[in-house]
């Protein structure tokens, strides 16, 4: 029972500004606490796994050409994707994987390319590549039950409309499109973030919300994580606020 099973899809094609690192702080926060983790692998022409089998299934980020190369054959995990989603298993997608979990994503050349569609955003990017959403960004969630300011690194051309549900507002950056109010979407088995960085590495409370959803789900009751030391990833964490609120 004390154990996350991982799947790490695209590992070799979606892995920007340090994406993969999200896998090696799930472990290392797992180890900590004696948490076994196991993290199993997806990429093109794999065998089709069971995604049901896994506790979280991870996507990273990648340019428009990788995002062209992977589509198809993610679509041809649709199915089985899907029905892990329904059953609770969670979904943590960042930028490039994000968008394609969306209706449809058309990149600045106008290929578009057919999201899963397991929910109602959708994505277009600016025709102009130099109209992108870059920098550092701050934003303000609730959905770990405080309030917490995360922060990470965007770089997008694409311009995320109709999502439901953010995972937070903006304090400072762009967000779901050039100068959005809102960031990300969010669902209890979901986060799907523009944030690079890698985002767990900068925001320890998104991953133990991700490790205690998965545990307490596996459980069927609420499991209570071991804190850890984050005193030293909070201090760098206020060093970049307070850079981008110029105190
Ligand atoms: N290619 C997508 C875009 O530019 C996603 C980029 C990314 O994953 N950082 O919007």
């Amino acid at each position: 029972m004390n154990k996350l099973k991982i799947l790490h899809m695209y590992s070799d094609m979606l892995d920007l500004y340090g994406d993969s690192g999200n896998m090696e702080i799930l472990k290392y926060r797992c180890k900590m606490r004696g948490i076994e983790c196991e993290i199993g692998k997806y990429s093109i022409n794999s065998a089709m796994p069971d995604f049901t089998s896994f506790d979280l299934i991870y996507l990273g980020g990648g340019a428009d050409l990788e995002q062209q190369h992977i589509a198809e054959d993610l679509h041809k995990c649709r199915q089985g994707i899907a029905k892990a989603y329904k059953r609770g298993v969670f979904l943590f997608l960042i930028c490039g994987g994000y968008q394609l979990f969306g209706k449809y994503y058309k990149d600045a050349d106008g290929n578009k390319m057919d999201g899963l569609g397991l929910f109602d955003y959708y994505t277009v990017a600016e025709p102009d590549r130099r109209k992108r959403c870059i920098g550092n960004i701050i934003v303000r969630t609730e959905f770990t039950g405080k309030t917490v300011d995360i922060v990470g690194f965007e770089n997008h051309g694409g311009q995320t409309k109709n999502v439901k549900n953010p995972l937070g507002s903006v304090i400072c950056g762009h967000g779901n499109c050039t100068k959005s109010t809102h960031e990300g979407y969010f669902e209890k088995n979901v986060i799907a973030t523009y944030m690079h960085g890698p985002c767990l590495a900068k925001n320890p409370e998104i991953s133990d919300y991700i490790i205690s959803y998965c545990l307490s789900t596996k459980a069927g009751e609420n499991i209570k994580l071991t804190p850890l030391d984050d005193s030293l990833e909070k201090k760098c964490r206020q060093v970049m606020v307070d850079r981008l609120t110029n105190k």
